[in-house]
């Protein structure tokens, strides 16, 4: 029986691909896949990893010599692996699409919870505060909501805003016809929208898309969300914004430092990352742990497609959703 080690795993990964596979020797490790822990795969022909594991040169020489040819991404991006290091030595498989809903659901799920201040209610009524000063928000119906990136989850989202009756604004350089979505470029974008939500993929086009002088493009009263990638924001520029309430809000399910925090418990530990704690202390902002993927739906389709991509790859059948190592 072919073997899988599996890196960086949680309940909620076992507990999906325990129900979905019935080939494979899965061995699960808590351990993030990184240069010192990747001896671990030995005797295992796939690996598989997560969004935050550091997949660099280091890492695949050491998976590919220790046998494994194939690297199985339970997660859609990809961006943490050196792929120029991996040509000849690694195959690798993603997982393109599970759930767009899960994701952009998510997004609009931050946006009402900022906008309209429930995490404060809650904490407020929690403690028979019943106060309803400083929870003032405003109607999305009538207001502009920009998307940076139309694809599978931007298309969603965008159909959530015009279903709130929000006009909407895309970016997008590969744009596509779409319902009540009117294609502008990045700079109107910012101007106009009330909400500006990232849907693109992190490429060096792409990071800290939104810096400074973006900022410095948008309203007021914009709010933010993030549930892309960290890096797309420049954290230091958004924090001086929010600052100097040169900025709305932020809901940022990623951040460009979340490695080694997120996804883990760090109550009982000093986090020294500073910028991260003085976001986390503004009542403007909202942050929740690289969450956005975590329905029922999408774990089942991450667990489908991660071993329909292992069985192709073991059958010799065509590799749709192969990255190629450039
Ligand atoms: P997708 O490939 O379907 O769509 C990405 C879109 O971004 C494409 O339309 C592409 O043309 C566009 N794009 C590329 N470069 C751009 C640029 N410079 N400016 C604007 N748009 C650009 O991807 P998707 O499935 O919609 O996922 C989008 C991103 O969501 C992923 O790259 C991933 O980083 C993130 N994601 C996050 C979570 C989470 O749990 N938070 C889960 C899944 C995916």
């Amino acid at each position: 029986m072919e073997k899988i080690a599996f890196f960086d795993a949680k309940p909620y990964d076992k507990e999906w691909f325990d129900k979905i596979n019935n080939k494979y020797k899965i061995i699960y490790y808590e351990s993030r896949l990184r240069p010192e822990s990747a001896r671990l795969a030995e005797g295992c022909k796939a690996v598989c990893a997560f969004v935050n594991d550091v997949i660099n040169a280091k890492t695949i020489d050491t998976l590919a010599e220790l046998g494994a040819e194939v690297l199985l991404m339970r997660c859609a991006g990809f961006n943490n692996i050196a792929l120029s290091a991996a040509k000849d030595k690694l195959r690798i498989l993603r997982v393109p699409a599970y759930s767009p809903h899960a994701v952009a659901e998510h997004a609009m799920g931050m946006i009402l919870a900022l906008n309209r201040k429930i995490p404060r209610a809650y904490i407020r009524t929690r403690d028979f505060n019943f106060s309803l000063v400083g929870l003032t928000g405003f109607d999305l119906y009538g207001k502009t909501a920009g998307i940076i990136g139309t694809g599978k989850i931007g298309q969603v989202f965008a159909k959530i805003c015009t279903g709130f009756g929000m006009e909407v604004l895309a970016y997008d350089p590969y744009p596509v016809e779409l319902d009540g979505v009117r294609y502008v470029t990045t700079d109107e974008l910012f101007r106009k929208s009330d909400i500006i939500s990232l849907h693109c993929p992190l490429t060096r086009e792409t990071r800290y898309i939104i810096d400074d002088n973006a900022i410095s493009l948008m309203k007021k009263s914009a709010l933010i969300v993030n549930t892309s990638r960290g890096q797309l924001i420049d954290s230091e520029a958004l924090l001086s914004a929010l600052n100097d309430k040169r900025i709305g809000g932020a809901a940022l399910d990623v951040y460009e430092e979340e490695s080694g925090l997120f996804f883990e418990d760090n109550s009982d530990k000093i986090v020294t990352d500073e910028i991260l704690s003085l976001l986390v202390s503004r009542p403007n902002v909202l942050i929740t742990s690289h969450q956005a993927f975590l329905t029922e739906e999408a774990l089942r389709g991450i667990a489908e497609v991660t071993i329909q991509n292992f069985d192709d790859y073991l059958s010799g059948r065509e590799l749709k959703n192969e990255v190629k190592a450039q």
